[in-house]
């Protein structure tokens, strides 16, 4: 029987969505949380080399190397204004839409560097899809909000079909089955969350970035989404932002350890990685003295 978690639709239409297409195959067996140590797989979804991003001219992260891959949670973690966010907007070209950004370095997704002149930022979106702090759903119905990228794209294929399909990888669809007409902003805060989920998966990505997506949550809606995150690597790879360090503990299997460090004329505040590894060995056993006063909250 199909498992409608590994199903693909859509017919790759570029190269970007060729290369994501002919990436070999992912493997659905789940390590245990308890093994989830880093087992080298197949090559990286994202390989980030030497990546830096300057806002007006002044540096905000530099010389980051990251590799982000397939059903893995990768979190990346560290105090306010270390560049997080910044990194992570590079995977979809998301720092395009700020003003003055800057990205230089290689962001490689399936090989491909995606700030080649030739690279369409819309179809990278497409293909990494984001879900922000807030939930932001449309003034629309629940269906609507839904089908809103599928439309916008063209996607083949019943509506109806994808809508249900994108809410139930979401955890949505038995909650919202009886009132899809109906308005989002009817539901909980922690429903428009996971709908936010469901609307990025509605257009088929293979990434999933999650910029703090629970931070405007309680507790119960929290758990909810972390189960969510646990059951949506066995399909994609996901980034997630976040400043709960037991949310990154619980939920990653790879974590980096970004800081902020004076750069060498000691103008400037530059956020770099620090350490990047498996997420056991971050918590429990980090290389570098930065990352264990961190992660024990000697510093914040
Ligand atoms: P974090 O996610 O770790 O809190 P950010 O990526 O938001 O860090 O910010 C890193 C640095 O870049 C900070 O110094 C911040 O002020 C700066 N920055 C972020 N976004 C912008 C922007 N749109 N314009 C100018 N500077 C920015």
């Amino acid at each position: 029987m199909t498992d409608p978690m590994t199903e693909r639709e859509g017919q790759p239409h570029d190269a970007l969505a060729k290369a994501a297409a002919t990436a070999p195959a992912t493997p659905y067996a789940q390590p245990e949380p308890a093994a989830r140590d880093h087992v080298p797989m197949e090559k990286p979804v994202f390989e980030l080399r030497d990546v830096s991003v300057a806002y007006g001219g002044t540096p905000a992260v530099k010389g980051i190397d990251l590799d982000v891959e397939a059903n893995r949670i990768t979190a990346l973690i560290g105090p306010s204004g270390c560049g997080k966010s910044t990194v992570l907007r590079c995977l979809n070209r998301m720092n395009d839409l700020v003003a003055d950004a800057t990205v230089a370095g290689r962001v490689l997704y399936h090989g491909q560097d995606i700030y080649a002149s030739h690279v369409d930022p819309v179809e990278v979106r497409k293909l990494v899809g984001m879900v922000f702090q807030k939930p932001n759903p449309f003034p629309k119905s629940i269906y609507d909000n839904i089908a809103f990228g599928p439309r916008v794209l063209g996607m083949k294929g019943s509506m109806d079909e994808i809508v249900e399909r994108a809410l139930r990888r979401a955890a949505l669809w038995d909650e919202v089955k009886d009132r899809l007409k109906q308005s989002a902003y009817g539901m909980s805060g922690g429903q428009q969350q996971r709908l936010c989920i469901a609307r990025a998966l509605a257009t088929d990505p293979d990434v999933i970035l999650m910029d703090e997506p629970c931070s405007a949550l309680d507790p119960i809606s929290t758990a909810r989404i972390e189960d969510l995150l646990l059951e949506l690597r066995r399909s994609y790879a996901i980034v997630i932002v976040t400043h709960n360090m037991q949310q990154a503990a619980r939920v990653s299997d790879r974590t980096a350890f970004f800081t902020v460090e004076l750069d060498e004329g000691e103008r400037h505040r530059t956020g770099r990685i620090v350490e990047f590894d498996a997420t056991e060995k971050i918590f429990q056993n980090p290389a570098d003295p930065r990352t264990e006063a961190y992660v024990t909250g000697k510093v914040g």
